[in-house]
């Protein structure tokens, strides 16, 4: 492993080899988390009509302060069938269409009403609690933009602007290929020797969040007929994960079992701490990701690496994963040959935010790893790190230590 990539040059390099699949319509009910490929212009403006912002009183401004006869009442759905008569007031809820000629709406609880009249003892001011026609986005304009996932957010402008399905990417079909002689499945009794698998769950897991179809194909013993067969039943994938068995020992047999079945490595070897054994290649327009056995290296591949090509594979145009910076709670020693990814918290402290690290750095450590907030990226160098240095610290999606 003599020439290590870093992991800006890996990330380069895995985005340069992916490319969009193919698009589909999805029904805007079943699209949160897709990212879409065309933008969704509104089906209407939005309000679609002038409407009340409090429950209240439909007025002229003109005709405050006054004593305005109540004519007529206006609920949400249930449009008036006139408009304002001169020197009247309309009783209306909050998303009742304000009728013609009403300029403004006056809260129910500012007014006294006797008797069929409502009091108003002020001067109400033109547009008050009126919400323009078309004032969020007008009809025909672009609710979402091309290349965007859809969060919560989202779904909810698609919806209310009228957009009933989207134009998506297709979702990525990935295989994800855990070998290992010593694994078992949890749940089961261990041997001597034996651990649990946890990689392929846990790469199933994350690469499901980011709208991939998952098949999980293993446990593959350490033999090359094992792992030949594993990565022949993964070939129709378009995207190929293998965990483990790609660093530099004699059961490493991931490499070489992808060179036969005609795979071409673009890179091995990254220059961090822990996931510097991870190839990655491709055969055709199936790209493959050896990511090591160590589970918290893993992780890192996963998440670093492999979420944002599969975010480039369904068409979005900013896939790669973010940093927020914060600060070193203390001196931290670095490393001088490779970055270190070290997991930890991440939380607000006065004006900026500050990243102390967990105990237990290891890369084996995925318990440790998972109470984790935040992983920090520390850059290589020969001096330590003092508190207060600025870092890169991507956040794990969980909220607060
Ligand atoms: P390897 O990269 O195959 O040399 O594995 C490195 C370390 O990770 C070894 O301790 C393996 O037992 C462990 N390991 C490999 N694959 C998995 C897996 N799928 N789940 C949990 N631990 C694993
Ligand atoms: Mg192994």
């Amino acid at each position: 492993m003599a020439d290590l990539v870093t992991l800006d040059e890996a990330i380069r390099l895995v985005l340069e080899n992916t490319s969009p699949l193919g698009t589909e319509t999805v029904a805007l009910d079943a699209a949160a988390g897709r990212v879409m490929t065309q933008p969704a212009t509104a089906a209407t403006d939005l309000p679609p009509f002038p409407s009340s912002a409090m429950d209240g009183y439909a007025v002229r401004a003109a005709d405050t302060p006054g004593r305005l006869p109540i004519s007529a009442r206006v609920a949400a759905g249930l449009p008036p069938s006139a408009g304002l008569g001169l020197g009247t007031a309309v009783e209306i809820s909050t998303g009742g269409v304000v009728p013609d000629g009403a300029d403004a709406v006056v809260p129910l609880e500012r007014v006294d009403v006797a008797d069929g009249v409502v009091v108003i003892d002020f001067a109400v001011t033109a547009g008050d609690n009126v919400r323009d026609r078309g004032r969020d986005i007008r009809s025909g304009e672009v609710v979402v933009p091309a290349g965007t996932r859809l969060e919560a957010a989202q779904i909810g402008a698609l919806a209310a602007a009228g957009v009933g399905s989207v134009v998506c990417g297709r979702r990525p079909r990935v295989a994800v290929i855990t070998t290992g002689t010593e694994l078992r499945d949890p749940g089961t009794p261990l041997a001597a020797g034996e651990i649990y698998e946890s990689n392929g769950r846990m790469l199933a897991a994350l690469l499901t969040q980011e709208g991939a179809t998952v098949e999980r194909i293993g446990m593959v013993a350490d033999d090359l007929d094992a792992h030949a067969a594993a990565i022949r039943e993964a070939l129709s994938a378009d995207v190929l994960v293998t965990s483990g068995g790609v660093s530099v020992g004699p059961h490493d047999l991931v490499r070489q079992t992808l060179t036969a079945a005609g795979f071409e490595e673009v890179f091995w070897g990254i220059s961090v701490r822990p996931g510097k054994p991870v190839s990655f290649g491709r055969r055709g327009r199936t790209l493959v990701f050896g990511l090591p056995g160590n589970p918290v290296a893993s992780l890192v591949g996963g998440l670093l690496l492999v979420a944002p090509a599969l975010r480039r594979l369904q068409g979005d145009t900013a896939p790669e994963t973010h940093p927020l910076v914060a600060r070193l709670a203390a001196t931290t020693r670095r490393n001088a040959a490779r970055d270190d990814l070290l997991r930890g918290h991440v939380a607000p402290a006065g004006d900026s935010l500050v990243f102390t690290p967990i105990t237990g750095q290891e890369s084996h450590m995925i318990v440790r790893a998972s109470r984790a907030n935040a992983i920090c990226r520390l850059r290589r160098g020969d001096e330590d790190a003092p508190a207060g240095t600025p870092v890169d610290v991507y956040l794990l999606g969980r909220a607060g230590p």
